[in-house]
């Protein structure tokens, strides 16, 4: 097939290749483009060019980690590559048990279940527990594996005002009694860095008798004075029934986990189709992310500097003129207007050797557009400050500031 008839899924393949030859035409196309080396935490190679990386999910430097390398290398040398197979079954090792005992542990939770990214384990979790008759309520800007799991699940999907808990409150009202509810939110939001107000929402989920599920992608060695996350946040302990996080982001490594109660985890163990049909973590993926957050409670420093960093960040685009949003972490959005204006702000960046990258509609509201700029703790104070000199130029010159 050659994709030139006139049905509607040429047509949408059409707009999109035409979308892209237009931004690509014009040097405004900068998305997957290959990393060539990785240099320290915070710097790489792209096309020969050494740039500060201002779009990595590393939020602790932990990428490269001797300690993490060295798990990773025993675990192949001892499991090889692969697991040959799901976790039921001939799947499962002992690093695994290990990194799920690791997990709970640094989640203050009884017990803890990984699968193989986090974009699955919102699918299968959400669509486990939740089905037809239950009700999920889910924040406008939770994650798009979140929106999925909710759709998938086949229960009723109602979203609510971002982080706005009176919305919340009047939805569940709005429930009928005697049915199974769900509230699931982002614990900080991935396009706009702000944190979820988690008292309120426990408050509300208690009284209206609803389970709560909290998404700590970004909020995991990002939170807590420790890092361990959303509840140390608030100095809360144990009051989130499903603790959902991935294991790519400030974790080096890939999956995703859900901590909770022995109960809770057994049943997804039992239940839920990713656990039982998809192959189980390879070895080396299991050991990289076990040692990692044995390292963020080892080396609490990074936990501080990523905040120092990210108050550095924010304070100093805000100081420069830029709309930074409602961030207080280490996501932070530089609101540029339209998709074209964000484009342009990312070529006067790259073009100045600062990695950032746009987020456009439709994945923010149009008008919206930005850089999703991020720092992490492997940046330097004086980094910071030249990467914010070239963003606020390039803001001059292309009227945002
Ligand atoms: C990245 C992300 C995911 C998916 O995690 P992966 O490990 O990349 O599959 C889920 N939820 C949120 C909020 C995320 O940012």
């Amino acid at each position: 097939m050659d994709f030139n008839t006139d049905d509607a899924v040429s047509r949408r393949i059409k707009a999109f290749t035409d979308r892209v030859s237009m931004l690509k035409e014009n040097d405004l196309y900068f998305y997957n483009q290959p990393i060539e080396e990785i240099r320290g935490g915070a710097k790489v190679l792209v096309h020969g060019r050494e740039m500060g990386m201002y779009a990595s999910y590393g939020y602790l430097g932990l990428l490269g980690h001797p300690r993490i390398n060295e798990a990773s290398r025993k675990a192949i040398d001892k499991f090889g590559t692969g697991t040959n197979g799901v976790r039921t079954l001939a799947g499962t090792l002992t690093l695994h048990d290990e990194l799920e005992e690791t997990i709970a542990n640094f989640k203050h939770a009884e017990a803890a279940v990984t699968f193989t990214s986090g974009y699955v384990t919102n699918l299968t979790v959400i669509s486990t527990l939740m089905g037809r008759g239950d009700y999920v309520l889910s924040d406008k800007l939770n994650h798009a594996s979140i929106v999925d799991g909710c759709l998938m699940s086949g229960a009723e999907f109602r979203r609510f005002k971002h982080n706005d808990m009176d919305d919340l409150e009047h939805r569940l009202e709005q429930i009928p009694s005697g049915v199974s509810k769900l509230v699931i939110a982002d614990a900080v939001f991935s396009m706009d860095g702000d944190v979820i107000d988690l008292p309120k929402v426990v408050e509300i989920c208690k009284k209206h008798g609803a389970y709560l599920m909290m998404d700590e992608a970004h909020s995991v060695g990002v939170l807590g004075k420790t890092g361990r996350g959303i509840e140390e946040h608030f100095g809360l302990d144990d009051v989130v029934d499903i603790k959902m996080g991935t294991l790519s982001k400030t974790i080096p490594s890939v999956g995703g986990y859900v901590a909770g109660k022995k109960d809770l985890i057994n049943y997804l163990r039992h239940a839920s189709r990713a656990y039982i049909f998809s192959a189980a973590l390879p070895p080396a993926q299991a050991a990289a992310a076990n040692e990692a957050f044995k390292v963020i409670l080892d080396e609490p420093w990074r936990v501080e500097k990523l905040r120092r960093n990210g108050e550095l960040f924010i304070n100093g685009l805000k100081s420069a003129g830029f709309d930074t949003m409602l961030t207080t972490t280490a996501i932070v959005p530089v609101l540029c207007g339209s998709d074209e204006q964000a484009f342009a702000m990312t070529r006067e960046a790259q073009h100045h050797d600062v990695f950032v990258l746009p987020v456009v509609s439709p994945a923010v509201p149009e008008g919206q557009a930005r850089l999703r700029a991020t720092v992490t703790a492997a940046h330097e104070p004086g980094e910071i400050e030249r990467a914010m000199d070239v963003i606020a130029t390039a803001g001059k010159k292309i009227g945002i500031i």
